[in-house]
């Protein structure tokens, strides 16, 4: 993970990605496989996990529609020329107003009406398409998890948290990711250079498949000149790197020239004019769910039109279910008046209540939770040490306080609804020189529909080699004021080695 903060940039512990290749414009090289956690068998079979989820939580037109047919197909275009290992591709529409479209690791992408309609052409909507095939080529998703576990970062903790309520430590495996739609599909958010991959090497896909392979920024283009950054949802997962049009015509420039390429085609006008027709609905509308029973929409990739059980299949997902539905702990089950015990991680020592459990990932980190305050939703009360390491080292309480900010961003960025509340502190721990800052955000509980607000304490001490440990405590608000005494012990035994 690197982000730039006050000029300086960040660089957390281990960095696992080259930036983006930036060759002569010649064809676009895949650039080396990213550090990835998942075999391609696990991408595969969790990645259909996930898809499974999506059927049974939007609605997707059967393969009997016309429109998922036609999508197909151009799907089966590109497929035909697409680079790189063999995924099992799979192809479906969803009934969905946004502009978007997006890929499961493993190769299941989904194509939103809202899309279908957006484009203008068939090479625009092959072009969306292409460049969501190029992330599963280059396996984006999982390296995205691969580094949020790594990184430690806000959408790990809820892998942190599902490993922890689940028990089995599995922290590498997608599964224990949470798979609830509402969390937020959060490997899909692209970074920029992976954005940038992705459109180049989704022309040349589309040029291989025989399209203009200027749909592909033409899409965005359009789409963004109509919306705005801001209005279509496929901007939240894949950011404009800027300067989207004039690379790819680049690449598109160092291909040889085709005589007729197509732009569009009956099928789509076809396509479109159904798409146009199709009811579909708002985000609010499909978490609300009547759709389920319109027996219009498939529950399994494959399947017929079905009425859609509002209970989900499998116990498995029953009891991600309830892991998800995380209830408030009682005072007794927070540990407020155990014993502390004393972990002894690979930098840092800590202290932490009897009845808590840990969860150790990558890198050293950790989180300590009280029985029943994680689910796949997430943390929703205890506390993560986590380690950063900066370009340059934190020798100072300005840098720290930089530092500080910084890891509080990325908190923010990384977590809808959470922003820094207050000011920052300077303060000591263990003789260390320490900062704190409060961010209030939305707990992973939730009670009758609606999030419960949640108050978290960043503390980052810096350590004598010029790195950060940082402690986040995590409690629901209405707990907060309850655990602050433990939080404050435990921030009193905390010291770095
Ligand atoms: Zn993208």
């Amino acid at each position: 993970m690197e982000l730039t903060y006050f000029g300086k940039k960040i660089v957390v512990f281990v960095l696992l990605l080259g930036g983006t290749t930036s060759a002569a414009w010649a064809r676009f090289k895949i650039p080396p496989p990213c550090k990835n956690a998942f075999s391609t068998q696990q991408e595969e079979t969790e990645g259909a996990k996930y898809a499974g989820e999506i059927f049974k939580q939007m609605p997707v037109l059967p393969d009997s529609s016309p429109i998922s047919q036609y999508v197909q197909q151009v799907g089966k275009k590109l497929v035909a020329v697409t680079p790189g290992y063999r995924w099992p591709y799979n192809f479906h529409v969803v009934a969905s107003d946004e502009i978007n479209a997006f890929a499961l690791p493993g190769g299941a992408m989904f194509v939103n009406v809202g899309a279908i309609r957006a484009a203008e052409t068939e090479s625009q909507l092959a072009g969306v398409m292409a460049h969501e095939l190029s992330h599963v080529v280059m396996r984006h998703s999982t390296c995205n998890m691969t580094k949020q576990q790594s990184v430690g970062t806000w959408a790990a903790l809820g892998q942190l948290g599902a490993a922890i309520a689940l028990g089995n430590g599995a922290l590498g495996s997608l599964a224990s990711q949470g798979i609830g739609i509402a969390t937020g599909l959060s490997f899909l958010r692209m970074s920029r250079d992976y954005e940038k991959q992705a459109d180049l090497l989704g022309a040349d896909i589309l040029y291989d498949a025989g399209y203009d392979p200027r749909g592909l920024p033409q899409f965005f283009e359009t789409i963004e000149a109509k919306y705005g950054q801001g209005g279509a949802q496929i901007f939240s997962d894949h950011p404009n790197p800027g300067n989207r049009m004039e690379y790819v015509n680049a690449e598109i420039a160092s291909l040889p020239r085709k005589s007729n390429p197509t732009v569009t085609t009956a099928a789509f006008t076809r396509a479109r004019d159904l798409a146009n027709k199709e009811k579909t609905y708002t985000s609010k509308e499909m978490e609300a769910g009547a759709w389920k029973k319109s027996g219009k929409y498939a529950l399994v990739a494959g399947g017929p039109a079905t009425v859609i059980p509002e209970t989900t299949g499998s116990s498995q997902t029953q009891n991600q279910t309830q892991a998800a539905g995380a209830a408030r702990l009682s005072r007794a089950s927070l540990g407020i008046d155990d014993p502390l015990v004393f972990y002894n991680g690979q930098a840092f020592s800590i202290s932490y209540p009897k009845s808590w459990r840990k969860g150790e990932g990558q890198n050293g980190s950790v989180a300590f939770v009280p029985q029943d305050g994680a689910s796949q939703a997430g943390i929703a009360y205890g506390a993560i040490v986590e380690g950063a390491r900066f370009q340059a080292p934190v020798k100072n309480a300005n840098d720290l306080q930089q530092a500080t900010t910084a890891i509080a961003r990325q908190m923010s960025q990384q977590n809808d609804g959470m922003t820094v509340s207050g000011n920052m502190q300077s303060t000591t721990v263990n003789g260390r020189p320490a900062a704190t800052v409060e961010l209030r955000g939305r707990s992973p509980l939730s009670s009758g529909g609606t999030a419960t607000p949640e108050r978290d304490l960043l503390v980052a001490i810096s350590r004598p080699d010029g790195a950060v440990n940082y402690i986040i405590f995590v409690s629901p608000e209405p707990d907060y004021a309850t655990l602050k005494p433990l939080f404050a012990r435990m921030m009193g035994s905390f010291r770095v080695r």
